[in-house]
């Protein structure tokens, strides 16, 4: 029994924990990571690292790996290795789950402009303040860097790289963040308005109160959606649920 996680989240390791918690010997499970980030958290269990050369290696993969389930735990906002799961899926006839975790929903006192796109994103930020607190990460900061301005706070993992705005100070660090840190920065850099994308989870949602209680204007980039016809869970319980469903309850741990 061979299971396949694409990963890059908190989510795909948690799914990789709880199946190596489990009793069966033979439940292999690999977890493939685009390699973007320097020092990864790595998983229990096989890790493999890089792209796989679109829906077609990805599909070479699964045959040559006999895979006999995968499972799409990648960030809500990693839309290519999703729509190359699902066309991999459709190809090999290996069943695909999405893993997402749910979005943020707006709460009383928010001050939220949904946008569809970091470039949307880009033309309502000189309407809205002139300090920037722009948590989008280190790719697609291109779309920023025509507004000269607006001074940026960018925070990302790993140091951004050019094209980017021309007045920004970088911060390189990684969640989870406290309610307490998000304060502070935000008072420490007198950001007026916020930039995140609806990554959804706990682990960086401080900011969105922190913006609350100031009074701060928040853009929230939506999530491309998840590709037709794919199943969707939102937890790695639930993703375990879903392959002892197909696959035997003797082949996974007990939820
Ligand atoms: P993307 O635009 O959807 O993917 C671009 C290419 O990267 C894919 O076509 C694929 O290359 C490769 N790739 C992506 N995820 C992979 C994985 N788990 N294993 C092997 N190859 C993978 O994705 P992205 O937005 O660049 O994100 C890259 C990774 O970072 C994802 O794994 C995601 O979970 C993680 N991440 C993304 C964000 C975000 O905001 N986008 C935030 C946090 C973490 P091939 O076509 O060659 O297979």
């Amino acid at each position: 029994m061979h299971v396949l996680i694409l990963g890059g989240t908190a989510e795909a390791r948690r799914l990789a924990e709880s199946l190596a918690a489990g009793t069966r010997a033979d439940l292999r499970v690999t977890s493939s990571l685009a390699g973007r980030v320097g020092a990864p958290r790595l998983p229990p269990g096989e890790v493999r690292v890089g792209g796989f050369g679109g829906a077609e290696g990805l599909a070479r993969w699964l045959r040559e790996h006999r895979a006999d389930a995968f499972v799409d735990a990648t960030h809500p906002f990693a839309g290519t290795v999703s729509a190359n799961a699902a066309a991999a899926a459709a190809a090999t006839g290996v069943p695909l789950l999405a893993l997402r975790r749910p979005g943020w929903a707006p709460a009383e006192g928010d001050v939220w402009h949904e946008t569809g796109s970091l470039e949307e994103a880009a033309g309502l930020l000189p309407s809205l303040g002139r300090r920037v607190f722009l948590t989008t990460g280190r790719l697609g900061l291109g779309a920023f860097a025509a507004l000269e301005d607006l001074w940026f706070l960018v925070r990302s993992v790993d140091a951004p790289s050019a094209p980017a705005p021309a007045r920004m100070e970088v911060l390189l660090d990684r969640g989870p963040f406290t309610l307490r840190g998000e304060r502070e920065l935000l008072r420490r850099h007198a950001v007026d308005v916020l930039v995140t994308k609806d990554s959804g989870g706990a682990a960086t949602a401080p900011k969105l109160t922190a913006a609350r209680e100031a009074g701060l204007p928040v853009v929230v980039v939506r999530r491309p959606p998840v590709p037709a016809g794919v199943p969707v869970v939102t937890g790695p319980e639930a993703a375990v649920h879903w392959l002892r469903e197909r696959f035997g309850p003797g082949a996974f741990p007990h939820p």
